[in-house]
């Protein structure tokens, strides 16, 4: 059912060394939605994530554990970042991690053709460098450290001292690309995302770029760089390329010719290397740009930003633990509008998952499905004839079908979710309206007591279609309920586009009781 259009999605890869956190998990379950929704629709789906472990630090805390630091990351990525993908019902297509020697036999090959084409020289570099950050700091990221750094400088990011460092080391001429870069952000103005980033940006690149020293020396955990094996490559620049070594890049033309470019999805913190080094890093190599770089906001907890400079972190577990998977994805995308900094708290994620999950979806799902049990023995019945009440909720279905792929497109999660949001309120509204149990009464509304319990159920048929890329567990369950798994098969080969289209469910459908979808949760037990 693919319509040919190529939808290709990454998130950053992990730091190995990380301990997940609700942030990792937030961006993780965006990009699935992102994903399954494309998928759903049709479009020609490729998701990516994975795991960055290369670096200085890695090998310090390998050591530190009298490991290699391959035994290091592998640990990690079993421990830690594969369950993470697990505790969020992460539908990725693929995994790099990038120690995959497919990965770093590319790297070099790129490394190689940027080379050979003069795009790097050796050089020498003296800079203030944060191990944290893995990267040299401009002295404006700098600042004067306080308590038992005084006197010293420190990165303003990981309030520790930076190393004055001289390394003779490989560069790459990013200088040359400033006015191609600006070029880039003027022609394609959603090329890097929300405004309020692309600005930042741009502001950057203005000042002008200095060269990228993308070798060292001082360590030997990372990819060699293939005309002097006493370097490795700087691990942002063998990062960055995960993005099109994991879909091909020299190893399979065709296939990277079928997926790129990509959408990146990265948190704030990552994006100048994301839209300014890659870009230019593609650009040297001749290759085409990202499709667009999508920076998300910070997650505040009680005001402190979650990162992983700052280990305010709460493990996801804790809240899947108590409120599932599918509360987890749909509170943080629901309430954050997505490009912005939003706050967290368990109030509120209670709050809402009562409200909206228990009360607005979960009870409407049961109490269509109960009356459809009690007053036509589980047959779901024909609908007589419309009237204006049925008219409005099927214009609202095909309403919200629409504004929600829009708003998708546009990676508003959001805006989409809040456009499904839509049907729920306007079922709720129509089934007090109707009032199925007064019709029920009266033998003479047989007929509009069918149309009633039918236009709610196949609205719960729309809902369980557009719901699925959010709500992963539990809209499975409501499309068997209402017989549709039987009636039109698996609720995953609904082409998603089409979800709006009234009359999809056929009246005889089998319509079976439900438990609660969402069952009440005691925060006081909890
Ligand atoms: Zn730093």
């Amino acid at each position: 059912m693919s319509s040919g259009r190529s939808f290709y999605i990454t998130t950053p890869i992990f730091y190995v060394n990380d301990a997940p956190h609700i942030g990792h998990a937030y961006t993780e379950a965006a990009t699935d939605v992102m994903s399954r929704w494309h998928r759903q629709a049709g479009d020609d789906t490729w998701s990516l994530t994975g795991t960055d472990e290369h670096g200085e630090k890695i090998l310090r805390t390998a050591v530190a554990n009298g490991v290699t630091p391959k035994q290091w990351a592998d640990r990690l990525v079993a421990e830690a970042w594969k369950p993470l993908l697990e505790t969020l019902d992460i539908a990725n297509d693929d995994f790099i991690r990038t120690t995959d020697e497919h990965h770093e036999r590319n790297v070099q090959a790129f490394l190689q053709k940027l080379y050979d084409d003069g795009h790097i020289y050796a050089g020498e570099y003296e800079g203030y460098y944060c191990v944290g950050c893995e990267e040299y700091k401009q002295s404006s990221e700098l600042l004067d450290g306080t308590g038992e750094y005084a006197g010293q400088l420190v990165c303003a990011i990981h309030s520790k001292p930076v190393e004055l460092l001289r390394e003779r080391n490989y560069f790459f001429r990013m200088s040359a690309f400033a006015d191609r870069l600006l070029a880039l952000y003027d022609d394609r103005p959603d090329f890097v995302q929300p405004d309020s980033a692309r600005n930042e940006i741009v502001q950057f690149v203005k000042q002008g770029l200095n060269d990228l020293s993308i070798s060292r020396s001082s360590f030997d955990w990372g990819v060699k760089v293939p005309w002097d094996e006493t370097h490795v490559v700087y691990v942002w620049f063998d990062a960055l390329l995960n993005y099109a070594t994991a879909v091909g890049l020299s190893d399979d033309p065709e296939e990277f010719a079928r997926r790129w470019p990509a959408t990146h999805v990265v948190g704030k913190d990552i994006l100048r290397f994301h839209s300014v080094i890659w870009p230019a890093m593609l650009m040297a190599a001749g290759l085409e740009v990202p499709k667009q770089v999508f920076a998300h906001g910070w997650l505040l907890v009680g005001g402190e930003k979650m990162s992983k400079s700052k280990l305010t972190g709460i493990a996801p577990r804790e809240i899947t633990d108590t409120f599932g998977s599918d509360a987890f994805r749909y509170y943080f995308l629901r309430a954050i509008a997505f490009g912005q900094d939003g706050s967290f708290s368990w109030e509120d994620l209670h709050a809402r998952y009562h409200a909206e999950l228990a009360n607005g979806f979960g009870n409407l799902a049961s109490r269509v499905i109960a009356m459809v049990g009690r007053y036509e023995d589980g047959v779901l019945p024909a609908a007589g004839e419309s009237t204006e009440a049925e008219e409005a909720i099927q214009r609202i279905v095909a309403d919200a079908t629409t504004t929600a792929d829009a708003a998708i497109d546009r990676l508003a999660v959001h805006e989409a979710i809040g456009a499904v949001w839509t049907i729920v309120d306007a079922l709720n509204g129509y089934i007090t309206e109707q009032a199925p149990w007064v019709l029920a009464k009266d033998e003479a509304q047989r007929d509009r007591l069918r149309t009633v319990l039918y236009t709610a159920t196949e609205g719960l048929r729309a809902l369980a279609v557009l719901l699925s890329p959010v709500l992963t567990k539990s809209t499975p369950i409501l499309w068997n309920a209402i017989g549709a798994q039987e009636a039109l098969g698996d609720l995953r080969e609904q082409p998603l586009r089409d979800a709006g289209r009234w009359g999809q469910l056929p009246s005889g459908a089998t319509v079976s009781p439900l438990e609660p979808l969402f069952p009440r949760i005691d925060l006081a037990t909890s």
